[in-house]
């Protein structure tokens, strides 16, 4: 049981089981991009367990870098404007792979994505740790995934509550929704 300010949390997936799963996500990576030197690009905050064991079992050589969407209020336009922060390296006809912790209504990575193909990258995949099917309304459904869950709230292993739980080699989910996995 984790308890995370006022909230309780039960696990959902044990720590075994997220390991297996990305051992097995990198190899499928590593079939895939055999030949290919591949750019990783992990989104921060939520990724970075998740970038960091799929880095331990992917033996190819690679590059990873890590990034920050930020939205922020234009000066004169009427709407937000979205941009991606701390990318320090060149992805032009490089072979990208973005690494989401959780892809949800999609809307995060869709705009990452955009901005992303703007430079040109040679192709450009998704992989994600935990995708919610109910709850997606993007275009690119990613092409790795690791657990497709329920449209549930889930902390834990990098996804946090409120700033809490990142730290927590289990996925949590909220004491009293049911199990699934
Ligand atoms: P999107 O809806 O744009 O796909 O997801 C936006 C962001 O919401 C994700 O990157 C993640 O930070 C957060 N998020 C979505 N679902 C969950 C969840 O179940 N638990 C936690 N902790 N964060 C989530």
């Amino acid at each position: 049981m984790l308890q995370l300010n006022d909230k309780l949390f039960e696990i959902f997936i044990q720590k075994e089981k997220i390991q297996a799963e990305i051992s097995a996500l990198a190899s499928r990576l590593e079939q895939d991009y055999t030949g290919k030197e591949v750019v990783f690009i992990a989104v921060l905050n939520g990724a970075f367990m998740f970038a960091a064991d799929l880095m331990k079992y992917f033996r190819s050589s690679c590059e990873i870098t890590f990034v920050k969407m930020s939205s922020y209020q234009g000066m004169h336009s009427s709407g937000r404007v979205d941009e991606v922060i701390g990318l320090n390296t060149s992805i032009k006809n490089k072979h990208v792979v973005i690494l989401e912790d959780i892809v949800d209504t999609g809307i995060t990575m869709e705009k990452l994505f955009t901005l992303l193909s703007v430079e040109k990258p040679a192709s450009l995949e998704i992989a994600t740790l935990l995708f919610k099917p109910e709850a997606f309304k993007g275009t690119h459904t990613p092409t790795y995934i690791g657990f497709s869950i329920p449209n549930k709230f889930v902390v834990g292993y990098g996804l946090d509550y409120n700033e809490l739980g990142r730290n927590t080699e289990h996925i949590y989910q909220l004491k009293g929704e049911e199990e699934s996995h």
